[in-house]
Formats: C-alpha cells, sequence, structure tokens
C-alpha cells in the first residue's frame, strides 16, 4: 500500500518543474503523520521535504519517514532555496486553506525566486480527492477511536440520572475517553436534555437531568489524528408514547439509511432514504445533512446530503445520523459511523441502539 505523500505524488499534474505546497496543520499531519504548529510539506514527483523550526525539528525526524526533514530560520529563504535545488517552476498552493495574507506572502515568496504560485483550487481538490478514500491503516485509527467513545458511552450509562448537570455528563465522558488513551475529544461534546434536546449542537449547560427527559449526547474521541464521532439519545426514568414514536422514527430513519449506504450508492440516495421516513411522519423536523465524512478532520468529504452526488467507494468512512427535533420539547438522534467495504460496510460503531431508560 501507497504512503500519502506517494499517492500525492502520483496525483500531481503530469508538468515539468511542478510542486505542492501543504500548509495546513490538518494536511501536513496527514501526509506525515507528525502533528506540529509550524511547518510546511514540499511536494514533486520525485521527492517530498518537511519544513519546520527549531522546536519541532528532533522530533521530526524522528518520526517522519517519508520525507526529508528540513530546518528553516526563515521559512521563505528554505523555501525558496528548495526550489532552485529541485529546478521547480510551477508551485500549487492549498489555497482553500489559506488567508489572504497569508496567499500574499507565499505567493511573493515564489515571485522573487521566479516561480509561479498557482492558486486555483487544484491543490485542494487533489488533497480532498486522496482524503476522501481512506487507507485500511486509517480505517484501524478510527475503530480504535470508535472503540474509546462506545467504552465511553457504556461507562456513563451509570452516571445519568436525576440530578447530574449536563456539563458534568460531558466533563465525566471527556475525562474518561482522556484517561483510556484518547488524545483529547474529537470536538466539544454535546451534551442536552430535555427541551434543549431540539438543539442539535446544543452546547451543555448546569441544567439538571430530570426524571422524564430524553438525553443526546453527540461525542468522539481523537486518537493519532483521527476522530471518531457518535450520537446517542437515551431516556431517563420514563417515556411518553409520543417520545417512543419520535425514537422510533429515527430509528427506522437511521437503519433505512444504513441499509442504503453500500459501494455503488450516490450520497444523495442515503440521505433521501432517512429523509422520506421522516419527513412522512414529522415534516420539518430534520434540518441536516445525514451524514459527513471524518477522518483528520470531523467534517469532511463525502456527505449524504441531497446535494452530494458522490459515489461511494469502498475505503470512504461517513457518519448516518439523522435526527427529529421538537422545538421546546425534545430532540432524538442517532449516528453510527460506517466504513465502505468492498462487498458493503462496516458499521465501527458498537454502541447499542434501542431505546435505553435509565
Ligand atoms: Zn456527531
Ligand atoms: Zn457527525
Amino acid at each position: 500500500m501507497k504512503t500519502a505523500v506517494e499517492r500525492l505524488m502520483d496525483l500531481l499534474p503530469e508538468q515539468d518543474g511542478c510542486a505542492a505546497l501543504i500548509t495546513s496543520g490538518k494536511n501536513r499531519r496527514y501526509l506525515t503523520g507528525f502533528p506540529s504548529s509550524a511547518g510546511m510539506v514540499l511536494v514533486t514527483k520525485q521527492g517530498a521535504w518537511f519544513m519546520t523550526d527549531f522546536r519541532y525539528f528532533e522530533a521530526a525526524q524522528l518520526k517522519i519517514k517519508d520525507c526529508n526533514v528540513l530546518m528553516y530560520t526563515r521559512a521563505a529563504e528554505t523555501l525558496q532555496q528548495l526550489f532552485r535545488e529541485q529546478n521547480i517552476t510551477t508551485v500549487y498552493l492549498e489555497y482553500s486553506a489559506l488567508t489572504l495574507a497569508e496567499a500574499d506572502d507565499l505567493e511573493n515568496t515564489c515571485k522573487s525566486a521566479g516561480v509561479q504560485a498557482v492558486k486555483d483550487g487544484t491543490l485542494d481538490t487533489i488533497l480532498r480527492t486522496l482524503r476522501i478514500v481512506k487507507t485500511p491503516q486509517e480505517i484501524q485509527k478510527i475503530r480504535d477511536a470508535q472503540a474509546i467513545t462506545d467504552a465511553s458511552f457504556e461507562y456513563i450509562l451509570g452516571k445519568i440520572h436525576p440530578g447530574v448537570t449536563e456539563r458534568e455528563i460531558a466533563l465525566d465522558l471527556e475525562f474518561f475517553m482522556r484517561r483510556n488513551g484518547a488524545e483529547g475529544v474529537a470536538f466539544e461534546l454535546i451534551v442536552v436534555s430535555g427541551a434543549n434536546g431540539s438543539q442539535c449542537h446544543g452546547v451543555p449547560s448546569e441544567k439538571k437531568i430530570e426524571s422524564g427527559d430524553f438525553v443526546t449526547m453527540d461525542i468522539g474521541a481523537l486518537l493519532d489524528g483521527y476522530h471518531s464521532d457518535m450520537t446517542r439519545t437515551v431516556a431517563v426514568g420514563e417515556v411518553t408514547e409520543d417520545q417512543r414514536r419520535v425514537y422510533q422514527t429515527v430509528l427506522d430513519a437511521q437503519l433505512a439509511a444504513l441499509a442504503a449506504a453500500k459501494p455503488g450508492a450516490v450520497c444523495s440516495s442515503v440521505d433521501k432514504a432517512a429523509r422520506d421516513i421522516i419527513e412522512k411522519d414529522y415534516p420539518g423536523t430534520f434540518g441536516h445533512s445525514t451524514g459527513h465524512g471524518v477522518g483528520v478532520e470531523i467534517h469532511e468529504w463525502p456527505r449524504f446530503a441531497a446535494s452530494d452526488s458522490t459515489t461511494l467507494l469502498p475505503g470512504m468512512v461517513v457518519t448516518v445520523e439523522p435526527g427529529i427535533y421538537l422545538a421546546g420539547r425534545f430532540g432524538v438522534r442517532i449516528e453510527d459511523m460506517i466504513a465502505v467495504t468492498e462487498s458493503g460496510t462496516e458499521n465501527l460503531t458498537h454502541s447499542p441502539k434501542e431505546l435505553i431508560i435509565l
């Protein structure tokens, strides 16, 4: 299996003297496996260089296998020297990840070395194409991150009862994840209960859990740079018929989308499978897409959305997360993460999703 750097080399335009300059932290880490707050990766058809400053140089030399590691004092000078040594005449910039000021700076660095800077989105498209399909090693990292998330869910079920606050539950989940090997949380964990549950991206508050509440937890661990993402809604004390019906509708929608997701399926059709079920009985209550890719970023391509005509390919990792949100009353969301395989999908999420009443 080729490394990410080798796959990027393959995708570079067939053009003498061309190079890709990767400047975003996410994509630097994606290519090298090395996290740092400063640095650049230059990739040509013939070679790859990771440049960083004194703070990261020693660690980078130890960790990075696929690139020559260089230390700079002035990044622009080191870059220009490399342009000359490697006879580089055209540099593709990671334009969508640069601020206007950064893009101007890089363009000036290129210009004064007689190199043309390309900021037409070519490199951004190449990186998206690369990252949308994961290697088996990447999927293993996501699987491991999800295993921690599954364990945290099992653990937290014993801690949810009337009187604890949403914030306490969120903190407890985060501590559990970090204690069990996570590098951090994949995103600010969401714990919302009762009427707060209708805010799909609500922030955990001081609200105490009450009997009769639905508690929605959207949680994920970060491991070795890879994210996991799962949502479960559980009930506390008792549930009404109404709550039960909403929960079952979301579950039916989620199962329908999971069944629709397979290699060759179009992303929008997976979204439709879930959306049709919810729209029938609860029109207008499901206001977000059915899922998103997960990898070195928590939200990446593809999307299970009406607007995404991407065809599912083996190696893609995507969430399936329909929900129903009844303003001022309650909300339900159920989210799994799947990896598309040659013959179907592997559900990376193992937490139960039949209605749990605590
Ligand atoms: Zn989520
Ligand atoms: Zn998600």
